[in-house]
C-alpha cells in the first residue's frame, strides 16, 4: 500500500502533488481545506508535525577506530584540481574495475547536499551519480520538495563502483573520505541528506541502525551543517511502504534548513 501524509500548514503546489503521486504518497489535506461533503471520519494518518516532536540533537558515539587521514593537500584543492585528482585516483583496488570515477553533480553553491553510497552500473557507465532507477526516484523526491536536481549537489561516499555493487570496504571509504570532505568544505551546504544505512553510517562513523539515526540532527567535523538521515531510494523501490517515512524525513530536512536549526 502506498504511504500517506497529512499536509498541515504547507502550501502544496499542483506540480509537487504530481511528484508526491509519483512517489506513491497519498496526500491528506487538513479538513478546513476540504468542502464539507468530503469530510469523513478517519483514523488520523501520521502528521508531519509529529516529526518535529522527535527532533533531538545528539552527539555521535566515539568512532570505533580513527578514520584514516591521508594527503592533507586535498583540503586545499579547488574544484578543478579536486576533480582531476579524483579522476586519476588509484588509491584503492576499485580503480582496477571502474569504467570511470563518479565525482558528483549539481550546484556547487547548493544549500542541499545529498550523499549516497557508491556508483552502480549506470553511474559507472555515465560518470554521474544517481542516474538509474534509484536516481529517478531521487529526482521525484527532490521535485516533491520543489527542488530541481540541478539546484542541489549530489555525491557519494565512494567515487568508484564496487564490483557487483558490494558494500564499500573500510579502506575504500577512508581514501574517498578526503575527497568528500573537500567537496563539503567547498559547497558549504546548509543541510546534508544521507541516503541509506551505508552512507549514513560511514558519514557519521557509527554502527547505529538507520532507524535510530532518522529524525535527528547529526554533526560531522567537515561542516557546521546538520546531517539528516533517510532511506536510500533503491530501498524505497523495494519497500514502497517506507516512502511515507522518507517523506517525513525530507520535510524535516526542509524545515531544518528554513529555520536554520543546526
Ligand atoms: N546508489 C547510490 O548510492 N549512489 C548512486 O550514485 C547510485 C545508486
Amino acid at each position: 500500500m502506498a504511504g500517506s501524509v497529512l499536509l498541515s500548514g504547507m502550501n502544496i503546489l499542483a506540480q509537487q502533488q504530481a511528484y508526491l503521486k509519483a512517489m506513491e504518497i497519498d496526500i491528506w489535506l487538513p479538513k478546513a481545506a476540504l468542502p464539507a461533503e468530503n469530510i469523513e471520519q478517519e483514523t488520523a494518518p501520521v502528521a508531519i508535525d509529529a516529526v518535529q516532536a522527535k527532533r533531538v540533537v545528539i552527539t555521535e558515539p566515539q568512532p570505533e577506530s580513527e578514520p584514516v587521514k591521508f594527503d592533507p593537500g586535498i583540503s586545499s584543492l579547488n574544484w578543478e584540481a579536486l576533480h582531476a585528482c579524483v579522476a586519476e585516483c588509484c588509491l584503492c583496488e576499485l580503480h582496477k574495475t571502474r569504467t570511470q570515477t563518479v565525482f558528483g553533480v549539481g550546484n556547487r553553491n547548493a544549500d542541499w547536499l545529498i550523499i549516497g553510497e557508491a556508483p552502480g552500473a549506470d553511474e559507472d557507465r555515465q560518470g554521474e551519480p544517481f542516474v538509474g532507477r534509484a536516481g529517478q526516484l531521487l529526482n521525484a523526491m527532490l521535485q516533491a520538495l520543489d527542488l530541481a536536481r540541478q539546484n542541489v549537489y549530489i555525491a557519494n561516499i565512494l567515487k568508484c563502483r564496487p564490483p557487483q555493487n558490494r558494500d564499500p570496504k573500510k579502506d575504500e571509504v577512508a581514501h574517498c573520505n578526503a575527497y568528500l570532505e573537500r567537496q563539503i568544505q567547498l559547497i558549504q551546504p546548509k543541510v546534508i541528506l544521507a541516503l541509506g544505512r551505508i552512507a549514513a553510517q560511514n558519514l557519521l562513523q557509527t554502527n547505529t541502525s538507520l532507524g535510530r539515526l532518522r529524525g535527528r540532527l547529526h554533526h560531522i567535523e567537515a561542516t557546521p551543517a546538520p546531517v539528516i538521515v533517510t532511506y536510500h531510494p533503491a530501498y524505497l523501490l523495494r519497500s514502497p511502504q517506507e516512502k511515507r517515512k522518507s517523506w517525513e524525513d525530507l520535510l524535516f530536512a526542509k524545515k531544518t534548513l528554513e529555520t536554520g536549526d543546526s
